[in-house]
């Protein structure tokens, strides 16, 4: 399974400032989602603060361009189904 390193995970989340960074515009949010998260949450699918630090290009390049903190619901559910479709990003999924 492909993963970013801890420093970048890091270094994404404080960038974030907490929040989900995605800005899709096929999510349902308008510019960026900013849903609050709690770092404690990460990968945590079922809990409302729940995150993950996503792959823009779907390839895990390890650097701090690359990884998005996205919130699970409604952003990272809504990646992992588009992924369903695509195999650019198959297997972004734990
Ligand atoms: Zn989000
Ligand atoms: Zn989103």
């Amino acid at each position: 399974m492909s993963e970013f390193s801890d420093r970048i995970v890091e270094e994404a989340w404080s960038r974030s400032g907490g929040a989900c960074e995605c800005n899709h515009p096929d999510h349902g949010h308008h510019n960026r989602c900013g849903k609050t998260l709690l770092k404690a949450y990460r990968g945590d699918k079922f809990s409302f603060f729940g995150w993950e630090a996503h792959s823009k290009s779907g390839l895990y390049i390890d650097e701090l361009t690359d990884c998005e903190i996205v919130c699970w619901d409604p952003c990272f559910l809504t990646i992992l189904e588009k992924a369903k479709y695509s195999t650019n990003e198959k297997s972004a999924i734990i």
